[in-house]
């Protein structure tokens, strides 16, 4: 009899670790769910936000996964029972052998009071169009680029975010009469990787982007267009924000959040097993000690992978998560930089800098293509 894995969640974590288990399409049924037809990866939101791909390109359709062993389900997670292992979702009921949830984060904008009415975000594809368009008409002004809450994906995001509407200001011709501040409650942009900390600053200094670490904005006054830090009041034009992020709805209630930090799953972070037997969580929507980040959800599927191996062959040892992975940052000009993190492997993590450059941003090109073939093919 085959045993049926259920990986909830078609992402960066879901799609890696289908494209592993196909190889024990012998041993195992695979079913993939997700609620979306297609999957974007987080930075091509920026390529959308500054009108560098249409959203339409940048999509890989679920469809054209051909993977044996696997079979993609395209459906809503209404329900998780972690303890019967079984998922209720708006058309089926799932009874699984291992459960693997790689749901993600979800975005909580109404934490931050105003933000709704008055803010703009490019975490989410509609945001990122969104903002986009009201770019289109933006004669020139304050930008505030503010992190509301910690954790939130892709840390460096912030920061390119910032870099390349510079660039589309100066290409516009509005960036002499535009001001942009970006404000973070972290200390520093990237505080596991100095070097790729001081690159950030030094490239906003350079660029004439103000920055305020330790500070967090409150809530916005869309009315009188001002953000309320704890004690003080920024003015400006057009705010965006870096949403509070949380765990999609459906994992809170399923109760796999008791035991972890401010909500999110808690797992051990070895193995990446929640204290439900066979039901393994992974990504941004996991407890585990590194960013949330697709490289991260990436090397956290192989653990998974050869948890469940190791599972079917009976062999109790696979290797450690080692929480290790490239994550490349736009610092626009076309060039790219990245951080090679290694948060777990060593006595201390490590994330070595490389500068950026052309190169880089080629680097980057090969390994989306390398993702698009390895997960879609
Ligand atoms: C602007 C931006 C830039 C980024 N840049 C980078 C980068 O350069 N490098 C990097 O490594 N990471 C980057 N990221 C972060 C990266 O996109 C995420 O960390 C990564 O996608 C997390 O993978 P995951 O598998 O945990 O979750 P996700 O990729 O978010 O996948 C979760 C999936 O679950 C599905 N889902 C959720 N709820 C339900 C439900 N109830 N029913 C069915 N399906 C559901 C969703 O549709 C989604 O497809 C960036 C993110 C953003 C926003």
């Amino acid at each position: 009899m085959k045993k049926h894995v259920v990986i909830l969640g078609a992402g960066f974590g879901g799609l890696e670790l289908s494209t592993h288990l196909s190889a024990l399409a012998d041993d195992l049924h695979i079913t993939l769910i997700d609620q979306s037809d297609s999957f974007i990866f987080g930075f091509s939101k920026l390529d959308i936000l500054f009108g560098k791909q249409k959203t339409d390109d940048v999509r890989a359709y679920y469809r054209d996964i051909h993977k044996d062993g696997v079979e993609f389900r395209q459906e809503h997670v209404t329900a998780i029972d972690p303890a019967r292992k079984r998922v209720t979702t708006d058309r089926n009921t799932y009874e699984a052998d291992i459960l693997a949830i790689a749901l993600g984060a979800d975005y909580d904008p109404a934490a931050t009071p105003g933000f709704v009415q008055g803010g703009y975000e490019y975490y989410s594809v509609a945001g990122a169009e969104r903002l986009r368009d009201t770019l289109a008409t933006f004669a020139g002004g304050s930008i505030l680029i503010a992190i509301l809450s910690v954790p939130f994906k892709c840390p460096p995001a912030p920061y390119e975010g910032a870099f390349l509407l510079h660039d589309y200001l100066v290409d516009r011709g509005l960036r002499a009469t535009s001001s942009i501040h970006v404000i973070s409650p972290m200390e520093s942009p990237i505080p596991v990787s100095p070097d790729t900390s001081e690159a950030i600053v030094r490239g906003l200094a350079e660029r004439d982007i103000e920055y305020t670490p330790r500070r967090r904005i409150r809530s916005i006054d869309p009315a009188h267009q001002t953000a309320r830090l704890k004690d003080d009041e920024l003015p400006y034009d057009l705010f965006i924000g870096i949403p509070a992020h949380r765990v999609p709805d459906v994992v809170e209630a399923s109760g796999l959040t008791k035991g972890g930090t401010d909500g999110w799953i808690a797992v051990d972070r070895r193995t990446l097993a929640t204290p439900f037997e066979g039901v393994y969580a992974l990504g941004d929507v996991a407890d585990a000690p590194v960013p949330r980040a697709g490289t991260f959800a990436e090397a956290a599927a192989r653990t998974v992978a050869e948890g469940i191996m190791a599972r079917l062959r009976d062999d109790g040892s696979p290797k450690p998560y080692d929480g290790a992975g490239v994550c490349f940052i736009e610092f626009g000009g076309g060039l790219v930089g990245k951080v090679d993190a290694d948060f777990l492997s060593g006595s201390s993590p490590k994330a070595p800098f490389v500068p950026p450059s052309a190169e880089g941003a080629k680097d980057k090109e090969r390994y989306a293509a390398s993702r698009r073939a390895r997960w879609f093919s």
